[in-house]
Parts: C-alpha cells; structure tokens; sequence
C-alpha cells in the first residue's frame, strides 16, 4: 500500500457510471484508473469522514492491493480493527480511515509564517492551515489548498514553497521556491505585486548556496530577519533584507541559535514569531521555541503532534 502511494500513477475518470451514482467512487482490481462520483465532489480534502484524500486511499487500496469491503465507516472499522485486526487488514475503508485521521502537518511543514492580522500560517505541498488564538481551534474545512487563498500562483510555486517571510517594517510578504521568489502586496495580502517571480540572487543580495534556494526565513520582533540554508544562516539588519550583514554566512551551531538540538544543526525546515512574539523553529516532526532570543525554551524540541492544531475527529 505504502508503494503505491509513493510511486504509482492514477487516471481519475469523472464519468461516473449511473448505477454507482450514490458511491463516492470506485475501481477496479488491478487498475490504475479510479472512477469519481458526484458524491465525491463537494467532500473536504483532508477533514471530515469520506473526505477525499480517504476516498482516494480506499480506492487506491481497491485497485492496487486488491483489498476488499468487509465493512464500512468508522465505528465499523474501529470495531473490526480490534475485535478481527486481520480482516481489518484486508478492508479498504480501515486503510481510509487511518489516513483520513492523520495531520499532514504533524510529519513536518515546509514553511510558516504569523501576518501583521494575527494569522499564523503553516505550508506543506500545495496545502496550508491558518488559524487565529488557539493553534487548536481551527474551523474543519482546513487545512485548504492554495488556490483557495492565492489563486494561481506561478507553476512551481503552486506546487509548494520553501519559505515563506513577512517583513513587517517593511510592508510585504514573499515566498520563495528554489532559486526564485515572489511578493504579495502587502503583509496580509494574497495577491501578487507585478513582476514576480525574481531571482533570489538579484533581490537578496545573496550569492552561491543561498542563491539556490532559502530552508527557512523569519523576521524577529527586533526587526532583523534571518535565513537559513542547510546548516548555514545569514543576517539582516536593513528594513527591505536586501544587503546581508557582514560576516554571514554563519553555521547555525555557531552559537547564535543557543545550544541546538542535534538534529536542528543540520538545518530548519521553517520559522515563525507566534503572535506571543515567541520565535518557533520547525525541524522534522519536531519544533523548538525561543522565549527570550538565543535562549531555547526549556522542554524543547517538542512535536508538533498535539501542538499545532489536528484534524477534527467526528
Ligand atoms: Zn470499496
């Protein structure tokens, strides 16, 4: 099952059969084309049961791994799953429901950032979360996927980004993907400004690794901004992070990031200043926090599982 949703290709066929019309979807054994049904359409992509992303996998399950419909829907495969774990091995809405019941966030986030409006962002593949207040309380249609906020950004940046910074003093937001990036109009704005995508290396100021590509970026509350690449990060002191500071790049176990974690040396996978003004570090499945800069926070790194936010259970 693992393989095939790794490695497989589908054809998805929206000409439903009418006489499976009330279905979600359905397949064949040994196929690759998996038929979507009217039903299917209007369903969350990762919240509530039947949402899509589980429509897909018990399909995928159909079709690839030739397992069968024992039995439907959560109680009854929660039910299966303990009193007969074998058959619940071979029933396909068991393998939909476990995925279904997973936060794609908890496995790590490709980029995050908190909006002069409050709204702390977390980015992964072309999907995102956003909340206000409580990292909990979010409302079940997320998390969403970019289009529903950005429209069509540029193709390869629809398809997911590396960082993402809000430069609050100086009044726009970027997103950077690869060597390149791009500028909404303003710190809370959706909408692109004319003119993007640039290359890093022409509105960075920056040279050789970092002209590839940005692992994470943040503005701290003192107002300088940081990025990091790999185990290396550079410095900002100017309004518009044109100009890096002297001196940088600087390996991030230099000491300027406190005593890291064994495994954050090697490299952020993106940053945040909660609206706390708390400095938040994502690494892996794991996050460290910064209270009081270069201080990391006792008790960290902790996982983000059960910290930022999960999918609503029903
Ligand atoms: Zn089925």
């Amino acid at each position: 099952m693992k393989n095939s949703l790794e490695n497989d290709v589908f054809t998805y066929n929206f000409n439903c059969k009418p006489e499976y019309g009330l279905a979600y979807a359905y397949t064949y054994f040994n196929s690759h084309l998996i038929f979507l049904c009217p039903a299917y359409h209007p369903q969350g992509i990762f919240s509530g049961s039947e949402n899509k992303v589980g429509t897909i996998v018990h399909e995928i399950a159909h079709a690839r791994v030739s397992k069968h419909d024992i039995i439907y829907g959560r109680w009854g495969c929660k039910n299966l799953a303990k009193d007969e774990p074998y058959k619940a091995l071979n029933n396909a809405d068991n393998y939909a429901y476990f995925v279904e019941t997973l936060y794609p966030f908890n496995s790590g986030v490709d980029a995050a950032t908190t909006t002069p409006d409050g709204f702390t962002y977390l980015f992964k593949g072309n999907f995102f979360v956003r909340f206000k207040g409580s990292v909990t309380s979010f409302s079940p249609r997320w998390p969403v996927l970019f289009k529903e906020r950005f429209g069509n950004l540029p193709a390869k940046f629809g398809q997911g980004l590396d960082s993402f910074l809000c430069l609050k003093t100086f009044g726009y937001s970027y997103a950077t993907k690869g060597s390149e990036y791009i500028r909404f109009k303003s710190t809370n704005s959706p909408a692109l400004s004319n003119g993007y995508p640039a290359s890093l290396q022409a509105g960075w100021g920056v040279s050789s690794e970092f002209s590839l590509g940005f692992d994470s970026s943040v503005q701290l509350s003192n107002g300088l901004t940081y990025v990091t690449k790999k185990d290396l990060f550079i410095k900002y002191s100017d309004n518009s992070a044109s100009s890096v500071n002297s001196g940088y790049p600087k390996k991030l176990d230099s000491g300027e990031w406190g005593d890291l974690p064994e495994n954050f040396k090697s490299g952020f996978d993106a940053m945040t200043v909660f609206q706390n003004k708390k400095l938040h570090v994502f690494k892996g499945s794991e996050y460290i926090r910064y209270s009081n800069f270069p201080t990391i926070d006792l008790g960290y790194p902790s996982p983000i599982k059960g910290n930022w936010g999960d999918i609503p259970q029903d």
